[in-house]
């Protein structure tokens, strides 16, 4: 059922112990947003743990109380009251699904969210999850601390490609704003998010190599196979670089992650990738989506390009 970011908070309040999730492959909205959301209810006197079912790239482990996520054990169980998902429909949480029985309750942003037989907010217009958390703390009359408004401007930066997409509005640059007020540093924000490894740059050395075009030019792609992925945490960035290609609509990365597991990351100028993705069995915004295709990388290539092909 839709509820509005009021209701959320009303249930929010009414709860003393909440688990708090995020999606797996968890990016800065998602490890921005558990975090800034466990800091503010905890000093309103919650119990509140966050669990996300998968590792986090390293960039993101200097954000405050990043040590206070915990993965969770295939058959673990959490005696909560509310279970938080934040930043992804329920299909992307992986084992954290079965820790509770707690009703649930969804915020997000993205197009593709279908909702289910739970409470879910959803704005779609928000740049990031963050921007809907930086909101929700005026609902529950929570204190943005300077810890607090750094982890949701980490959202908004990254979720934003640091407020050059179009994704960027108005309310997101008058919260980034008032969030560098509250205490940010925004270079050391991104001091820390553009850090990759050598491996991670001799990666995308690689992936480079491997571009090749489609449709007249309209459509790029990149892969990586699994010996050279697997040297490396984050492929964050990549598809930015071929992006920007001038006669590019449509750019896409295939990452084998295991043999027959290949994440696809679309971004798009004009095209619904999102409706791509969602055909897929992904999903995503209008202009950058993904999905995961169990095939051979060479199979997955195939799959793609017609199915963007078949949209453009
Ligand atoms: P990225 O390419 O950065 O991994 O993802 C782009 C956008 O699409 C993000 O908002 C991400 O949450 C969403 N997305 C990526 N993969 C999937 C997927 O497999 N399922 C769904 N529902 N969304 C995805
Ligand atoms: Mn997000």
């Amino acid at each position: 059922m839709m509820i509005t970011l009021k209701e959320a908070a009303t249930k929010i309040l009414a709860a003393n112990k909440i688990l708090i999730t995020a999606h797996v492959q968890p990016d800065g909205d998602a490890i921005g947003s558990t975090l800034a959301l466990m800091q503010m209810l905890r000093s309103l006197g919650k119990e509140a743990e966050i669990f996300i079912d998968d590792s986090v790239r390293k960039n993101l482990h200097a954000l405050p109380h990043f040590e206070k996520i915990r993965r969770p054990k295939a058959e673990e169980k959490f005696a909560a009251d509310l279970m938080i998902v934040l930043d992804t429909s329920l299909d992307r949480i992986g084992v954290v699904k079965n820790l509770t029985d707690a009703p649930i309750l969804n915020i997000d942003h993205h197009v593709t969210n279908k909702g289910g037989d739970f409470d879910l907010c959803v704005e779609t217009e928000a740049a990031a999850t963050c921007e809907i958390i930086f909101k929700l703390a005026r609902e529950l009359e929570a204190d943005i601390t300077p810890e607090v408004a750094t982890c949701l401007y980490t959202g908004l930066a990254t979720d934003t490609g640091f407020f050059q997409f179009s994704n960027t509005r108005a309310q997101t640059l008058a919260a980034a704003a008032e969030l560098i007020t509250l205490g940010v540093s925004p270079n050391f924000i991104s001091e820390q998010l553009e850090k990759k490894s050598l491996a991670e740059v001799r990666g995308l050395s690689a992936a480079l190599n491997s571009l090749k075009m489609f449709y007249d030019d309209k459509v790029a792609g990149i892969t990586i196979d699994h010996a050279t992925a697997k040297t490396f945490d984050s492929t964050e960035g990549f598809i930015d670089e071929i992006r920007v290609i001038e006669t590019v609509d449509v750019a896409f990365l295939i990452t084998e992650k295991a043999p027959k597991i290949c994440r696809v990351s679309m971004r798009s100028k004009g095209v619904n990738v999102a409706q791509i993705a969602d055909k897929l069995g992904g999903g995503g915004h209008v202009r950058a989506a993904g999905c995961t295709l169990k095939t051979s990388l060479d199979e997955a290539e195939k799959i793609l390009v017609a199915a963007i092909g078949e949209a453009l």
